[in-house]
C-alpha cells in the first residue's frame, strides 16, 4: 500500500510511474491487516496529524473509489471497572481529543450505536474519526483505478535487485529502469536490497502478528471494537491513569505473554477480522500458535454476549517498524535518486497516503 500510495500521488501529480513488485500480486502487511484506519490512539503531535491528514486523503480517494471499501464507523472501546475508565477519562481531557472524536459512552448510548454489543461493561470510549477498508482488496482496487491512466505501468513478478545508477535499477530479469525518482517501498524485507542500500545498522524493526477471520456474524457490527488492553499499546493512552492501571490490574497471562489487545473490525462479508500478538525475538515462529486466539474468541465473546463464529481463517503477517517510536517512517536518500520508505509500523495502512503525500511533498514531485 506504501507504494501503491507513492505511485497514486505521482500519477495525481502528472508524472509517469512504474511499479515494481515482486510477487504476481502483493501479499505483505498490506493485505494481511485489519483495514483499521486508526487514529484514536496515536501519539499527540506529528503522528496524529498524519494519521489525520491520511484519514481526510482516504475518504477522498474512497469516494473516487468504491472497491477501497472506505467507511467512517468509529471505534468503541468498552471499559469495565474504575481503573479503565480513568485511563479513558484522562484521553478524553487531553487538549487533542476533539480531534481524534474521543467521547465516553455510557453502556446505553455505546449500544445504540453499536446494538451487537450485547457483553455487560461500564462505559465505553467512542472515536469518531476512527474508520476501515477492505484490506484484501483495498490495493487491487487502488491499482485497478490507476491502471486507468496511460502514465501507470504495473509490473508484476520482477525482484528489484540492484541500483545501477542515479535514480536506475535493475530487476532479476535483467531489465533497467530508469527515472527521476525511485522510491523502494520494500515493507519488511530490510534484507537484501535494502541491506546493501541501508547499511546493516537500519533503524527498523520487524514484528510479527497473529490474526483470525470468522464467517459472517448474522448482524451488522456497525463500529470497530477494541478491549482496553489496547490502551496498553498505544502512546495516547500513557498517563498516570494507565500506569495505576498497569499496576492494578495487570494483562491476563496468555495477553502479557503474547503483547495482545482485541481489536475486531467486521468485513464487507459480515466476517469479524480479529486479532492480535505481537512477536519481537527472532528467529520467528512459523506456525501459528492457538492459546491466543482462545483469549482473543473469550475476550470477544464477553462483548458480544454471544459465541463467535465459527473462524474460516488465521493468518500472520509482519510489518517493519522505526526503532524510534518517534519516527512516523524511515524515508532516506540511499542513492543518488533512490529513497527508501519502510517503517510505518501498525500504522502504516493508516498512514500511506499521507506517507506518500508527504514524500511526494520533499521530492517536489
Ligand atoms: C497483521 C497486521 C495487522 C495490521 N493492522 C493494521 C491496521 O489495521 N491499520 C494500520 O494502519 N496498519 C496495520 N498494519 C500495518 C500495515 O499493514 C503496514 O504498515 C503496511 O501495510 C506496510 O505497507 P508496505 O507497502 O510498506 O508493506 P507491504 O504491504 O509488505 O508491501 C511491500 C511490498 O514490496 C514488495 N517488495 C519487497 N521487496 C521488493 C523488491 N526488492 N522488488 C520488488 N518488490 C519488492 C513485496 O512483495 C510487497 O508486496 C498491520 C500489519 C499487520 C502485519
Amino acid at each position: 500500500m506504501v507504494g501503491t500510495m507513492h505511485a497514486w500521488q505521482a500519477v495525481e501529480r502528472g508524472h509517469e510511474v512504474v511499479q515494481i513488485e515482486r510477487e504476481a500480486e502483493a501479499r505483505g502487511a498490506s493485505l494481511r491487516n485489519f483495514g483499521q484506519i486508526w487514529v484514536s490512539g496515536r501519539a499527540g503531535g506529528e503522528e496524529l496529524e498524519t494519521a489525520l491528514r491520511a484519514r481526510e486523503l482516504w475518504e477522498g480517494i474512497g469516494e473516487r473509489i468504491p472497491g477501497l471499501g472506505f467507511r467512517a464507523n468509529g471505534s468503541l472501546t468498552p471499559l469495565r471497572g474504575a481503573c479503565e475508565l480513568a485511563v479513558a477519562e484522562a484521553a478524553v481531557a487531553r487538549a487533542d481529543s476533539a480531534a481524534r472524536g474521543h467521547k465516553l459512552l455510557t453502556p446505553g448510548e455505546a449500544r445504540a450505536l453499536n446494538p451487537a454489543l450485547r457483553g455487560a461493561f461500564d462505559a465505553a470510549l467512542y472515536c469518531e474519526r476512527d474508520a476501515a477498508v477492505e484490506p484484501r482488496t483495498a490495493q487491487l482496487a487502488l491499482r485497478a483505478e490507476l491502471s486507468k491512466s496511460p502514465n501507470y505501468t504495473f509490473l508484476p513478478g520482477r525482484e528489484v535487485r540492484e541500483v545501477v545508477g542515479p535514480g536506475a535499477v535493475r530487476d532479476d530479469h535483467g531489465d533497467v529502469h530508469t527515472a527521476d525518482a525511485v522510491v523502494l517501498c520494500t515493507g519488511a524485507w530490510l534484507s537484501g536490497l535494502v541491506r546493501e542500500l541501508a547499511g546493516p545498522e537500519l533503524p527498523v524493526r520487524r514484528v510479527r502478528l497473529q490474526m483470525m477471520q470468522t464467517e459472517p456474524l448474522g448482524e451488522p457490527l456497525t463500529t470497530s471494537v477494541a478491549d482496553a488492553d489496547s490502551f496498553r499499546y498505544y502512546p495516547a493512552y500513557a498517563s498516570p491513569a494507565l500506569d495505576e492501571l498497569n499496576a492494578r490490574r495487570p494483562q491476563a497471562p496468555t495477553a502479557a505473554e503474547h503483547r495482545m489487545q482485541l481489536l475486531m473490525v467486521q468485513r464487507a462479508d459480515g466476517g469479524l477480522t480479529i486479532g492480535d500478538t505481537h512477536e519481537y525475538e527472532h528467529p520467528f515462529a512459523f506456525d501459528t500458535l492457538e492459546d491466543p486466539y482462545d483469549h482473543l474468541a473469550e475476550v470477544v465473546e464477553s462483548l458480544l454476549g454471544r459465541p463467535l463464529p465459527r473462524v474460516r481463517r488465521r493468518w500472520a503477517g509482519v510489518y517493519a517498524q522505526c526503532t524510534d517510536p518517534g519516527r512516523v517512517v524511515h524515508r532516506r536518500r540511499v542513492r543518488d535518486g533512490v529513497w527508501l520508505v519502510t517503517g510505518p509500523g501498525g500504522r502504516g495502512m493508516t498512514c500511506s497516503p499521507a506517507i506518500a503525500e508527504t514524500t511526494a511533498n520533499e521530492l517536489g514531485w
